[in-house]
């Protein structure tokens, strides 16, 4: 049985009261799922109190955000040195990142080299716009960002990494992404994976959707051939919606099991 990963980026939302009250709900709600692999991207700032406090039998804990040098003169930062023992995963490439904070492809690949070279798993996101969608280059931008935040790994840390389709509309907006959109896209950056890393790499790298995961659609995406799990921004913020998905996802494991 293949472990599903559901990650929840909590965004620049709750100060440590309100992470640490967030957390104590998703405690109380969420079992220990050997089938699931949960993951917590909370704030920066909560990160250390949130890693004396929580689970880790239930849960792991990612950052949304490092930088990729590992020391020196670079104020306002956190490298992904820093974040060893702490985190888990850091996300790389959110589209808040690239479109809001103007992170470009090379600092984007630099990223993922650096969290390889702390040993830290990058959950690596990509997508497309709306703008590009319509205009017929939703391939061509996923190849543009896989090929620059790839192109420094072995094929051992490509299949060890986690890859998030994202299509930037359906981020926050409540338009999530017709099955056949994430299946499209999914399958392309798996295709993308083998071609260029090989088989191994392509079986084992995790691909997740993201763009306005809800309850409600869990279960049917999962169906979506190629797909592992989701990235989750609002819904992760709210200890029912959240539990609600991880507990669709545990279910529709079941059924897999029960159907074999
Ligand atoms: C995200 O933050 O990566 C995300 C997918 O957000 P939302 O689920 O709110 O669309």
């Amino acid at each position: 049985m293949r472990r599903l990963l559901i990650v929840g980026n909590w965004k620049m939302h709750l100060n440590a009261s309100q992470a640490s009250l967030l957390l104590h709900r998703l405690q109380e709600n969420i079992k220990i799922y050997r089938d699931i692999e949960v993951v917590l991207a909370p704030s920066m700032l909560v990160l250390q109190p949130l890693s004396v406090q929580i689970d880790r039998r239930k849960f792991r804990l990612a950052a949304q955000n490092a930088y990729f040098k590992d020391e020196g003169a670079f104020t306002g930062e956190v490298s992904f040195t820093m974040l060893r023992d702490l985190a888990h995963y850091v996300i790389v490439g959110h589209s808040e990142r690239r479109h809001i904070l103007n992170e470009d492809l090379p600092m984007i690949r630099d990223k993922v080299a650096a969290s390889f070279r702390n040993g830290i798993t990058p959950i690596l996101c990509v997508g497309e716009t709306k703008q590009e969608r319509d205009d017929g280059e939703t391939k061509q931008v996923l190849h543009d960002q896989l090929m620059t935040a790839l192109s420094n790994l072995t094929a051992e840390e490509v299949g060890e990494m986690v890859i998030a389709y994202e299509p930037v509309w359906a981020i926050g907006t409540g338009d999530i992404a017709k099955p056949d959109q994430a299946e499209d896209a999914v399958t392309y950056i798996r295709n993308y994976v083998k071609d260029v890393f090989g088989n191994k790499a392509a079986k084992t790298t995790r691909i997740l959707y993201g763009g306005s995961v809800v309850p409600d659609v869990t279960f049917g995406f999962l169906d979506i051939p190629g797909i592992d799990g989701f990235l989750v921004g609002g819904a992760s913020l709210n200890y029912h919606s959240f539990s609600e998905i991880v507990l669709a996802a545990h279910r529709w494991q079941r059924e897999q099991e029960d159907e074999a």
